[in-house]
């Protein structure tokens, strides 16, 4: 899952993942907020405020940045060009005079259920995974592993620990897996 990397109040960085399809940037709220019809606060929206819309299906989705020509946002300090911009790795946004925060197409491992997709093979056991179980799927293979107290598939048994994805080498970790921060610039 792709995030935004924001302040928090004891400034220290901290991730917001982009779960939904649609998120909401302000100049002094930072915070990504789901869309709502309306304006939240009922002050005047359009003047200092982007959405980020997803686009594309779940494991290869791109975020897209858009904004009214007159809002004030910048992407890595220029300008957002015709109000629309895919956002990439890194990227740095400011809505008006609002904080910077950074995008991070990184994915985290996080626990989900095995939608749509039919029933698979865990690659860890060699058994099936059923639809609506629920699941880790590796943030960089994408193969999808048990993640249940029967069937720990990805993190592994107490006292028996995966150290990585059954197929790749990424760390079997949830959440806390995210190895870029805007520290790292
Ligand atoms: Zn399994
Ligand atoms: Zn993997």
């Amino acid at each position: 899952m792709a995030q935004f990397w924001i302040h928090d109040e004891a400034s220290n960085w901290m991730a917001v993942p982009l779960g939904g399809d649609t998120v909401v940037l302000t100049g002094d709220s930072v915070r990504p907020s789901p869309l709502r019809a309306g304006s939240e606060d009922g002050s005047c929206a359009g003047s200092s405020r982007a959405v980020v819309v997803r686009s594309g299906e779940v494991g290869s989705e791109v975020w897209v940045l858009a904004a009214a020509a007159d809002a004030a946002v910048h992407v890595n300090g220029q300008p957002l060009h015709l109000g629309l911009r895919v956002l990439r790795d890194k990227d740095e946004v400011r809505v008006g005079n609002g904080a910077s925060l950074f995008f991070s197409a990184e994915r985290s491992a996080c626990i989900g259920a095995l939608v749509g997709a039919g029933s698979t093979v865990c690659p860890r056991c060699k058994q099936g995974i059923d639809e609506q179980s629920p699941i880790v799927r590796c943030p960089r293979c994408g193969v999808v592993h048990h993640q249940s107290e029967e069937l720990p598939c990805w993190t592994g048994y107490e006292g028996e620990r995966f150290p990585t994805c059954a197929v790749c080498d990424q760390p079997s970790m949830l959440g806390a897996d995210l190895q870029w921060t805007p520290e790292d610039l």
